[in-house]
């Protein structure tokens, strides 16, 4: 169970070597979508060098406008597996639907999004995996929502979850979500799991990336999961709240100097 009640001691996701939880931050940073095979390898680079543990790139991608590009989809699962090789960085990407369980094998935590918190079948299935699962809150859930979602997941036997805030919809349009600060406090108090915070999705906009980090970092989150583009302006997806590799570092910068790293 997710409940802090019945299991006081923190959880602590472990992934190639990489420990997320239970005193261990990390940083997950990438592209939105994964673009091209050269693309991810560069980014995956950049941010290993600045000091990220795990790469992030969407290869499904749950767009508002069925017009909007929609990932790479299979291929861009194979890119970033090119990317693991490459740096040995352990990656992070987004599944949709239940029927491309197979394609993620290789895969090193499967990503819930947003869209897709309330996916029960999904969830299900996720649970009968032995695989980390990377859990996003819902555009307009609860908190309470949000850990019966986990408890989903758990209730089949999968108990390597990690929760991520990504900002909420509220009434204000000045920021793309709200990052909801007091989610990270809560969520560890009431929960074992670890928790980590998307400020890239919470901002929409880029300078805002490095404030929220530092928020999420001083309320208590065992990592981050930042969208960097090697081009942000001509990014697929997301470019508005991308930052570019330099930026990154910039950010890693002045995170490195509030929580350790490994
Ligand atoms: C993403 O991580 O690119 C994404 C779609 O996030 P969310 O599900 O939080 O909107
Ligand atoms: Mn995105």
């Amino acid at each position: 169970a997710a409940n802090r009640k019945f299991h006081p001691d923190d959880t602590v996701v472990e992934v190639c070597g990489r420990k997320i939880g239970g005193g261990n931050f990390q940083v997950i940073a990438g592209p939105c979508s994964v673009e091209s095979k050269e693309q991810i390898k560069e980014v995956a680079r950049d941010v290993q060098a600045s000091g990220a543990g795990l790469l992030r790139g969407g290869a499904y991608k749950p767009r508002t406008s069925p017009y909007a590009f929609q990932g790479l989809r299979a291929e861009g699962i194979e890119f970033l597996l090119d990317a693991k090789k490459e740096t040995g960085m352990p990656i992070v990407t987004e599944i949709m639907s239940a029927a491309h369980i197979e394609l993620f094998r290789d895969v090193d935590i499967i990503q819930v999004g947003a869209r897709n918190m309330q996916n029960f079948e999904l969830l299900k299935a996720l649970g009968t995996l032995n695989k980390p699962i990377l859990l996003k809150r819902g555009l307009a859930n609860t908190i309470e929502e949000f850990l019966m979602s986990a408890e989903y997941i758990m209730a089949g036997g999968n108990e390597n979850i990690i929760l991520c805030e990504r900002g909420i919809r509220t009434f204000e349009t000045a920021t793309r979500n709200t990052l909801d600060i007091s989610a990270i406090p809560l969520l560890k108090q009431l929960s074992h799991l670890p928790v980590v915070v998307d400020p890239s999705h919470a901002a929409g906009l880029t300078s805002l990336v490095e404030p929220l980090s530092k928020a999420a970092i001083a309320a208590g989150a065992d990592g981050l999961i930042i969208e960097v583009h090697n081009d942000p302006k001509h990014a697929l997806s997301d470019g508005a709240q991308s930052l570019t590799p330099q930026q990154f570092g910039e950010v890693m910068d002045s995170v490195k100097r509030m929580v350790e790293f490994e």
